[in-house]
């Protein structure tokens, strides 16, 4: 937990289309806000594409996803597949 007070970096958060650089003082509300702070507290949320649990130290992005939330974590690669998935939706919708 003293990790994530002295953190001090941007996060990425997408919300529907948009994308917004949260800061991690606000991280810990968007969690709440999508009421997703307690999963996230106990590790039962996990990166979307490589199945890590998420922590405050390698959350990347949020992002919405057939009606829910998904986490991904800070990897290279899943960064990338983040990126190609939401292109890839973009070019076909539902
Ligand atoms: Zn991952």
């Amino acid at each position: 937990m003293s990790r994530y007070a002295s953190q001090r970096k941007g996060w990425l958060s997408m919300t529907n289309s948009a994308v917004h650089a949260v800061h991690d003082d606000d991280l810990q509300a968007v969690l709440d806000k999508l009421g997703l702070a307690t999963a996230f507290g106990k590790g039962e949320l996990r990166c979307k594409f490589c199945g890590d649990v998420m922590t405050w130290d390698n959350l990347h992005s949020l992002f919405p996803d057939g009606g829910s939330i998904k986490l991904v974590c800070d990897k290279p690669e899943c960064a990338k597949a983040l990126l190609q998935y939401l292109n890839a939706r973009r070019e076909q919708p539902a």
